[in-house]
């Protein structure tokens, strides 16, 4: 077995023979074509064994870095290994901006879009809705491009690492933008019940907060494009400090508060980049429910509320728009996001997840790719109306099993 190589959670040590860290396309397309198996490490901030492998685990950050603006304006070509980070710096400075970003800059583009990972915002698509095209090496050691548009285009892009190794993409860019992040202490329940769709609507990216500890919410950020008024907003008070997510903790990992306009990569993720994000010590679990039942689904969290808070660190309620994609948790329906950053014990934590896998039942809950969940395969693709197609194009791209793992092998 190679050095130990865990994930950046600390809970997952990958079981691969090689590791891989300077890689080269045509050297990838050999050890594709040499029959794996074969998975690429991203930036290894899934808290699963999605990303595992008893063979070779290859990263792509040792890939030259590639930041190709198209002529119009309208689109931009990453290389495989690029993290959101890096790319939004060199977008900016083009006066150029992607539509949404995940709470942290850190990861990676092509691991978070074949995760379809998200930030918040009801008109805001996941990540992976600005992709316009895929480059990928298939289970022959083939390069091949997917265009928004070509068949199974829509089944490939939230792939699961399952149809290839992704040595690049082209994403859908906007013109840069300015937004400004305010933070509001203590919202009470029974105006979250009474004004929910206003509150989840209220800004570019809306994002609440709670440790169940009480009923009400600890703290809601909003990010807008225009100034609040000053003064309480839903019976919420203005911070009177800058806040982290996590009630108590320092905020100095948290990106800029008070309404101070600035660059959209300094404000839609919660975290900057020049820190480690978020507590470091936790593990994460998130549920996609259908918007139009949010009420339900956070009166179902609060049932269990004394199961869950000894182990939670804080609860995340977000919302991302529906989209095409057939493996995306947002897959034709707008969606509410119930995120949550437990504490760093999986035996502790595995309990409370079940106990809201079954609170969430009813909604039909779609678990993020990415994270811990511990619902079986079956109910997983039962959630998926195209599970079928995506699993036929699995088999079409990679019909000897190259990027298979135990993971995959479960859920397919
Ligand atoms: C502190 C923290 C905060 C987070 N916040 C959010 C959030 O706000 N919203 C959200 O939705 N998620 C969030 N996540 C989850 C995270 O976005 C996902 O787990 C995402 O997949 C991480 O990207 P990665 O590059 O680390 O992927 P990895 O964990 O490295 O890999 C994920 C999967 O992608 C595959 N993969 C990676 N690169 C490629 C490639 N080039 N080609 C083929 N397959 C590839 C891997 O094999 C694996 O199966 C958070 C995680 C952490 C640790």
């Amino acid at each position: 077995m190679a050095d130990s190589v865990r994930n950046w959670a600390g809970n997952i040590t990958f079981g691969a023979s090689r590791v891989h860290r300077s890689v080269t396309v045509p050297r990838l397309q050999e050890l594709v074509a040499a029959g794996g198996p074969v998975r690429v490490l991203g930036s290894g901030h899934s808290f699963n064994r999605m990303a595992d492998t008893t063979g070779d685990l290859v990263s792509l950050d040792g890939l030259p870095r590639v930041v190709e603006i198209a002529a119009d304006r309208r689109t931009v070509r990453v290389d495989g290994g690029i993290r959101y980070g890096e790319l939004a710096g060199r977008l900016h400075a083009g006066g150029l901006a992607l539509h949404n970003l995940a709470s942290l800059p850190h990861i990676s583009v092509a691991g978070a879009v074949t995760t379809a990972t998200h930030g918040s915002g009801v008109r805001n698509g996941n990540l992976a809705t600005a992709v316009a095209a895929l480059e990928l090496i298939r289970g022959d050691g083939e390069l091949v491009s997917l265009r928004r548009g070509d068949e199974g285009f829509d089944g490939a892009v939230v792939g699961l690492g399952a149809l290839g190794v992704v040595t690049a993409l082209t994403l859908d860019v906007v013109p840069a933008f300015e937004i400004r992040q305010y933070v509001y202490d203590d919202l009470p329940r029974a105006r979250l019940e009474a004004d929910l769709p206003e509150i989840l609507g209220a800004g570019y990216s809306v994002s609440l907060f709670t440790n169940w500890a009480s009923p009400d919410v600890n703290h809601a950020w909003l990010k807008r494009t225009e100034p609040m008024p000053a003064g309480p907003w839903f019976g919420a008070r203005p911070a009177d400090g800058p806040r982290h997510p996590v009630p108590g903790v320092p905020a100095e990992n948290s990106t800029e508060q008070f309404g101070v306009p600035g660059p959209w990569h300094a404000r839609l993720p919660h975290f900057r980049m020049e820190f480690s994000p978020s507590t470091g010590a936790e593990l994460q679990s998130e549920w996609m429910v259908p918007l139009d039942r949010a009420g339900e689904a956070i009166d179902a969290v609060a049932r269990v509320r004394e199961t869950i808070a000894p182990v939670l660190q804080v609860n995340e309620i977000r919302t991302v728009a529906a989209d095409d994609l057939w493996l995306s948790m947002n897959y034709h329906r707008d969606s509410l996001g119930l995120h949550f950053t437990w504490i760093a014990d999986t035996a502790a934590v595995l309990p409370a997840v079940s106990a809201l896998e079954e609170q969430l039942a009813p909604l039909q809950a779609r678990p993020h790719w990415g994270k811990v969940f511990t619902l079986d395969p079956a109910t997983v693709r039962s959630r998926y109306e195209r599970f079928d197609d995506f699993r036929a194009l699995v088999a079409g791209y990679d019909p000897a099993g190259v990027f298979r793992n135990t993971w995959l092998d479960d859920l397919l």
